[in-house]
């Protein structure tokens, strides 16, 4: 089966790593998507023990199911932020798993306020306001609404945020962005801030305030800065050759005929596909719209190797001529990304992200600690 393994001492290295950048700022965490797909309460108890006590998800599913992680070996002072905000329904459970929703519009607002009121609690709420990304947030305009709720009690605000849309790019949106953050915070004296992700952090404590959110780099991918090579490798995905083959000069293997030999080859046929998260834009040859790029290597017993024609659903064909024959046999593991083979790479490869290849990886793969 394929297998992802998660080296638990890379991950909190790359968040005492991002932790120092981030000066007197606490330093949180994303572990949305399952935790980049690596499992969140996994991901959150090792950051945890880190030193980490911030933790931000999407849903509030995943709130409450990171919660109920943290109660269950004790971590019960973490704070879980849910980014996409909540619905009145959803008001129980987050007070129930003293989840802190983002609110980004007055509706989401006057859902909160109408659940609090209906259960006669007080919660903390985070507020995210819109700078530049046209995502989510409430927009300036908006505040004297919000203040008017903060101040008839009905709102207790713990944390005002933005998010940055191209903190990993060269440009002025980012420091616009600042400047705007900067006023809106003006409406909240003594509130919280936080603006900066992974790209965020590398850009120095004008954009720490006091609580930073990275995610990708704590899970050793790319964030766009450049000391990004501090970050380890995290996660490292292999699977089992199944079989291996010699085709003559001349024959074409995979779907499509897509790859055309043009020498002898020793073809290794991997237990792994697109079902798994693995792109069939990492093909070798035959995925339009990627013609003129090579397709994503692998390793195999000390050697990069190319990725030889599609990608199919459950399998992956690799080109290990060049591998001594001894050491490539059923069973043998490749390694797809990890320690050996850059997870950018392969996202570049594919013209994809290294955030989609770890969140996509399929539930079929193997979640594996270390
Ligand atoms: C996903 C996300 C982050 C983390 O982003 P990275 O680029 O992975 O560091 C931070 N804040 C918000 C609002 C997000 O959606």
């Amino acid at each position: 089966m394929p297998r992802v393994e998660i080296d638990t001492k890379a991950l909190n290295a790359n968040w005492r790593t991002l932790d120092a950048l981030s000066g007197k700022a606490r330093t949180g965490a994303a572990v949305k998507a399952d935790g980049y797909g690596l499992g969140a309460t996994r991901v959150a108890q090792a950051l945890h023990d880190a030193g980490c006590h911030d933790f931000f998800v999407a849903w509030a599913d995943e709130g409450v199911a990171l919660r109920q992680g943290f109660d269950e070996t004790g971590y019960g002072d973490a704070r879980i932020y849910v980014l996409q905000g909540v619905s009145l329904g959803d008001v129980p459970a987050c007070l129930e798993a003293r989840l802190i929703p983002v609110l980004s519009n007055l509706a989401e607002i006057a859902a909160w306020c109408e659940g609090l009121e209906r259960a006669g609690r007080r919660a903390p709420a985070a507020l995210q306001f819109e700078t530049g990304m046209n995502r989510l947030g409430l927009d300036a305009a908006e505040l004297p609404v919000v203040r008017a709720a903060v101040a008839g009690g009905a709102l207790d605000v713990s944390l005002v945020m933005s998010h940055l849309a191209s903190a990993d790019e060269t440009g002025d949106q980012t420091a616009a962005q600042r400047r705007q953050f900067l006023a809106i915070c003006e409406h909240f004296p003594g509130v919280e801030r936080s603006l900066a992700n992974s790209a965020g952090s590398f850009l120095g404590l004008d954009y720490a305030f006091e609580l930073t959110r990275p995610g990708i780099a704590l899970y050793g991918g790319r964030a766009g800065a450049p000391s990004d090579g501090k970050l380890t490798p995290v996660a490292t995905l292999t699977a089992a050759i199944l079989q291996v083959r010699t085709a003559k000069a001349g024959e074409a293997a995979g779907y499509g005929a897509a790859a055309r030999l043009t020498r002898d080859t020793r073809i290794a046929t991997v237990g792994l596909g697109y079902a798994d998260g693995y792109p069939r834009a990492a093909s070798g040859a035959g995925v339009p719209l990627r013609e003129t790029r090579s397709g994503a290597m692998a390793f195999v017993a000390g050697h990069s190797v190319p990725v030889l024609g599609r990608v199919s659903m459950d399998l992956t064909l690799l080109d290990v001529t060049d591998v001594p024959a001894d050491l490539v046999e059923p069973g043998t593991r490749a390694e797809f990304f990890g320690a050996n083979v850059s997870i950018d790479g392969v996202a570049d490869a594919a013209g994809t992200i290294a955030y989609e290849l770890l969140a996509g990886l399929g539930r079929r793969v193997e979640r594996v600690w270390r």
